[in-house]
């Protein structure tokens, strides 16, 4: 079974190793006894050591997109700068909108990325309680400069910093207490390369005074909630238990690893690896980046696909010789192919990939 892991290149659900599957199985325990308590217990700190930080990581059973929503009730009193560089950006902006909450809106091309220079800008034109950004735009593979922009955030008053980080934690370096993010969340199914279901994210005493105050933050994604029963390590509601067997075995193989920056530098090789390729064989097919250089995504490489080419017709030619990876989104679906090299996916594996794609592109 191992010798077939690593041909699965979406850019999530990402491919799960055969030993985190093999961890799931295993019988339920009550939620609310000594079990859970301890279960809880190992996964506290070397999750804390993956997030950066030494605040408790909030665990829910819910998609990604859910804890978005959470940094969206909780997280804004009435208006947000939201920034908008691709699908997730735009979905962010929609459910602070959604949310009841207006949106101030800096928009930038696919593939690039906003600035810390232009959120300054934006900041100083508009008030806003909050600003929301996605880290890496799986839909562009374009990566902000979340240090520079954090910072620059900083320097206003009684802004809160929401991130999307859901293919950059645990793929590429996040540093939640160093920034000092308000709120910052992934999804089980992305670089920590674990089944869909889960979502993680920790919030700062900001954002839990933030939560306090706004009229209505709901009940089910209510981060005081969920810190609440974190401190007691409890989950909120029954949690999806054989998830969080992953969870903690996976928490295991990332320390086997080396620990969260030797799975930084593997990710990093990997971009480095398809950089090369467009720099070399890939590009004499006409294969070029989406996003700049610096700007690069770590966990997913969009690439514009030789003119006269098709992203749908490759990504099938590569389905065909059972290997996966993804069309380009949305608009770019045609334009663009996107390769998601995060998890436990290696140099080796991805070298053979850019080889058969150069196969079926000529
Ligand atoms: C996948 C993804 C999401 C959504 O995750 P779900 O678990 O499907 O809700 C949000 N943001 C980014 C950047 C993503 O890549």
């Amino acid at each position: 079974m191992n010798s077939e892991f690593g041909r699965f290149f979406l850019p999530g659900p990402t491919e799960v190793h055969p030993d985190i599957l093999a961890a799931m199985v295993r019988p339920m325990i009550p939620h609310r006894g000594p079990g859970m308590v301890e279960l809880l217990a190992g996964i506290e700190e070397p999750l804390g050591r993956i997030f950066r930080t030494k605040r408790r990581v909030l665990i829910g059973t819910c998609a990604a997109t859910g804890f978005m929503e959470m940094a969206a009730r909780c997280g804004i009193r009435a208006r947000a700068l939201s920034l908008v560089g691709g699908a997730f950006g735009e979905r962010f902006a929609a459910i602070v909108r959604a949310c009841g909450n207006d949106v101030v809106r800096v928009d930038v091309q696919p593939g690039q990325t906003v600035e810390a220079d232009m959120v300054h800008d934006a900041l100083r034109r508009s008030e806003v309680d909050a600003v929301t950004l996605v880290h890496s735009e799986t839909s562009t593979g374009a990566l902000a400069h979340l240090a520079e922009i954090a910072e620059v955030v900083r320097g206003f008053d009684d802004v809160l910093v929401l991130v999307d980080a859901v293919t950059s934690m645990a793929g590429s370096p996040v540093e939640t207490d160093e920034a000092a993010l308000d709120f910052v969340f992934t999804g089980s199914q992305k670089a920590l390369a674990l089944p869909p279901g889960l979502a993680l994210a920790v919030a700062s005493e900001r954002m839990l005074e933030r939560a306090a105050n706004v009229p209505a933050r709901g009940g089910y994604l209510d981060v005081l909630a969920y810190d609440k029963a974190i401190a007691k390590r409890q989950p909120t509601n029954t949690p999806a238990i054989s998830l969080l067997y992953a969870l903690h075995a996976q928490l295991g193989r990332i320390d086997a690893e080396g620990g969260i920056e030797a799975r930084w530098r593997r990710h990093e090789k990997m971009r480095q690896t398809v950089e090369r390729w467009v720099d070399g064989s890939g590009g004499a097919l006409g294969y070029r980046f989406l996003p700049p250089a610096e700007r690069r995504s770590w966990t997913v490489s969009c690439l514009r696909v030789p003119s006269g080419g098709n992203g749908r017709v490759i990504t099938h030619a590569v389905a065909q010789r059972g290997w996966t990876i993804a069309s380009g989104y949305g608009k770019l679906k045609e334009a663009t192919i996107r390769i998601g090299h995060m998890g436990d996916h290696t140099v080796e594996r991805l070298e053979e990939l850019l080889s058969l794609i150069e196969e079926v592109s000529e």
